[in-house]
């Protein structure tokens, strides 16, 4: 599960700010005693840093958290080789073997920033191994720490260090296996027909449902309904979300399909999030017309939601398909509009027939003025480029009579249904004014 991933990268930071702020206050307490002060302050604020990462973690920024560990541990380790663990004759230096144990850690923790700057990190802990090791760094220091206490300190260092790459070794380990345990668990979902699409309706300003979000659900016979936090990125990670993906396509087309046959849902609409990876397969539009063909639906009908992230990573590539898909009749909607980098050049060039506004805005309409400042100039921004403005996670009347007061014409959220199977939506639209 995405979820446990991130609960052990969440302890993994406590454990290391609580490494670094313990160790860092031990020898600080025992360098002080010895009255070697810029030891001892070195230490301490190796302790600080620790309570840091700590501080961090706890606030959920554990992106910031794992990079102030990560250099402030890399800039004591190499101050610390440099100037403190001297080499002499009889004692060898052994801090900076902690650089290895470093850069394998910041091989797995970093796994998520882009490759070359995760080997750059690796690489350059390595190449400082290296030069502490190899070259006869022996600057006459007068910090440097006795013999006396290194000649016990190699001991402690190096069996610390071997620790520490045990454990590492075990946690990298841990995750490779619940990676492909997932992966398998998703396959084995597709092919046993395990995911299902639920329906939220989308609502016009009078309440009547005009369409339909398709949202995608796994069903575990254990687990229960499992939502998409807990397996999207997994499912993006091992490019599973093609086949799925696909699935969804499919499925939604033919519940559309279903829906036009009936009269009194001739007139829904369906929306089918589509992700980056999708989109940036060379045949994703002739798939699009394949599945349309094959379920007979009105391409009007359809809604192909996209995120701003399909858009930075091959901004050409992406318009080239959004303007064949446009050109099939099919729209096109800018979704979570103002959670990320959005841009307005994005609604202004690109061929989206409707822009959904963020539930961050929306949240808070009611509250914030600046939230409904937004909102109203979003409206108008709509207004002004001939795009729908559907307005997302509407739980509250008032969210719905201030935005519909701003003019908004289109809703979705709690207040008007949560996502449900397809059977309880059909009756759903039975009851709707
Ligand atoms: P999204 O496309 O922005 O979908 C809206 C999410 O907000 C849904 O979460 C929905 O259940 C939730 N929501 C709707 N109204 C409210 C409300 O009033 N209050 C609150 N708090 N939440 C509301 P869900 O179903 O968990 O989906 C999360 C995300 O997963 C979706 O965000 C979408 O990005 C992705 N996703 C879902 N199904 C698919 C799919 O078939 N394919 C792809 N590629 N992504 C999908
Ligand atoms: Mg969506
Ligand atoms: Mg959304």
């Amino acid at each position: 599960m995405d979820r446990r991933r991130r609960r052990r990268a969440f302890h993994l930071l406590l454990a290391t700010g609580s490494i670094m702020a313990l160790v860092g206050l031990g020898w600080g307490v025992f360098f002080a005693w010895r009255g070697e002060w810029p030891v001892a302050a070195m230490e301490l604020a190796m302790a600080s840093l620790g309570v840091g990462v700590i501080v961090m973690a706890r606030l959920r920024r554990p992106r910031a958290a794992s990079w102030v560990a990560f250099l402030g541990l890399a800039g004591v380790l190499c101050f610390f080789s440099a100037f403190l663990d001297v080499p002499t004759e009889q004692v060898p230096r052994t801090s900076h073997v902690f650089l290895l144990v470093l850069a394998l850690c910041a091989h797995h923790v970093f796994r998520d920033e882009k490759p070359w700057l995760r080997y750059a990190l690796v690489g350059a802990l390595m190449a400082l191994f290296v030069v502490f090791a190899a070259a006869p760094l022996q600057a006459p220091s007068s910090l440097a720490i006795a013999d006396e206490v290194r000649r016990v300190g190699i001991w402690i260092n190096l069996a610390t260090a071997m620790a520490s790459l045990l454990i590492v070794l075990r946690l990298a380990d841990t995750d490779i296996a619940e990676h492909r345990a997932l992966h398998r668990a998703l396959r084995d979902a597709l092919s046993q027909r395990r995911f299902v699409l639920f329906y939220q309706p989308q609502v016009d300003a009078a309440g009547r449902i005009v369409g339909a979000e398709a949202l995608l659900r796994w069903q575990d016979a254990r687990r229960g309904l499992i939502r998409p936090v807990d397996f999207m990125q997994a499912a993006e990670d091992t490019g599973f979300i093609l086949p799925l993906g696909q699935w969804v396509l499919q499925e939604a087309c033919r519940q559309l399909a279903a829906w036009q046959a009936t009269p009194a849902l001739r007139h829904v609409r369906l929306s089918v999030n589509i992700s980056a990876l999708q989109l940036r397969q060379p045949d994703f539009v002739q798939q699009v017309e394949d599945v349309m063909a094959r379920s007979g639906i009105q391409a009007g009908a359809l809604t192909l939601e996209l995120t701003e992230s399909v858009l930075v990573h091959d901004m050409d590539d992406a318009v080239g398909k959004m303007r064949a898909l446009h050109a099939m009749g099919v729209r096109l909607s800018l979704d979570d509009f103002g959670a990320g980098y959005s841009s307005l050049s994005y609604l202004r060039d690109l061929p989206f027939s409707e822009m959904k506004i963020d539930r961050a805005f929306t949240r808070g309409v009611v509250r914030d003025a600046h939230a409904a400042t937004i909102t109203r100039n979003l409206l108008q921004l709509g207004r002004d480029l001939g795009i729908d403005v559907i307005a997302e996670g509407i739980e509250q009347e008032d969210q719905f009579a201030l935005l519909g007061e701003q003019g908004c014409r289109l809703f979705q959220g709690y207040l008007f249904g949560r996502p449900m199977d397809v059977a309880a939506f059909s009756e759903r639209i039975a009851t709707s004014p």
